[in-house]
């Protein structure tokens, strides 16, 4: 078993000569560990360099099998004779990226003005798919900071947002996702974020509703305690909102 064996090198020698699946060897490593890989985790730490390629390559024939099961003729149908690989590149490295990628290079900087007023920024483009059918939920994001004693750039701000969201989510836990790693970037005195979005398992199928939205809210620190800064946060999102259908 290569748990019991002490050395790392003998352990991916190990590895090597199992002729267990990519997706084994990367799960087994998470295992040992003892840590979460839930949909909407990130599991970046646990893949090696190189080895996305290969994974690449075993789902896109999972998904040859699914398009076969599907009883779609993947070996005459022109239209279909690539998709499984396209699929597979798509989940890894667009749709999902933010389970196998690690996050964007986010630099904070010391707030030396002792910056304290509230700023808001957004809309910010979310996009992302359901845990449960895996289809798009596309929305806008507002996040609202407190400085505290780091800042970051505000494009980091969607470029942190569109990782946390390019994975399987729930809209209520992405919020919460969300919340936790810039908490982490700039550890603001207060945060207040919102996600209005579209979800199309409510839109393609079940029941069918084109324009129903689900907007939910996460605040902390000074915007949860303070009444009049948490009204200030929805006063500036409000003059932010755009006017299109999320
Ligand atoms: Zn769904």
């Amino acid at each position: 078993m290569t748990s019991t064996l002490p050395n790392d090198n003998i352990k991916n020698f190990d590895e090597q000569i199992t002729n267990k699946l990519i997706s084994e060897i990367i799960r087994d490593r998470i295992k040992s560990k003892g840590t979460r890989f839930s949909a909407n985790d990130n599991i970046a730490d646990f893949i090696n360099p190189g080895e996305l390629k290969v994974l690449e390559k075993e789902v896109a024939s999972r998904i040859k099998d699914l398009l076969k099961s599907l009883i779609i003729d993947v070996d005459n149908d022109h239209n279909t004779q690539e998709t499984a690989e396209r699929v597979s590149k798509m989940y890894l490295n667009e749709v999902f990226k933010g389970r196998y990628h690690e996050q964007p290079k986010v630099t904070s900087f010391p707030n030396d003005k002792n910056l304290d007023e509230i700023y808001t920024v957004g809309p910010i483009t979310v996009r992302s798919a359901c845990s449960h059918h895996l289809v798009p939920i596309l929305g806008e994001c507002w996040i609202g900071i407190k400085p505290g004693s780091k800042v970051i750039g505000l494009s980091k701000f969607a470029r942190v947002a569109d990782w946390v969201f390019s994975r399987p989510h729930i809209q209520e836990e992405a919020v919460m996702i969300l919340a936790d790693e810039i908490e982490k970037l700039c550890e603001p005195k207060g945060l207040g974020i919102i996600v209005k979005a579209q979800h199309y398992c409510m839109k393609w199928r079940g029941v069918k509703e084109p324009n129903t939205s689900m907007i939910n809210s996460v605040v902390r620190g000074d915007f949860r305690h303070d009444i009049s800064l948490k009204q200030e946060f929805f006063e500036l999102v409000k003059q932010q909102s755009s006017n299109n259908n999320y």
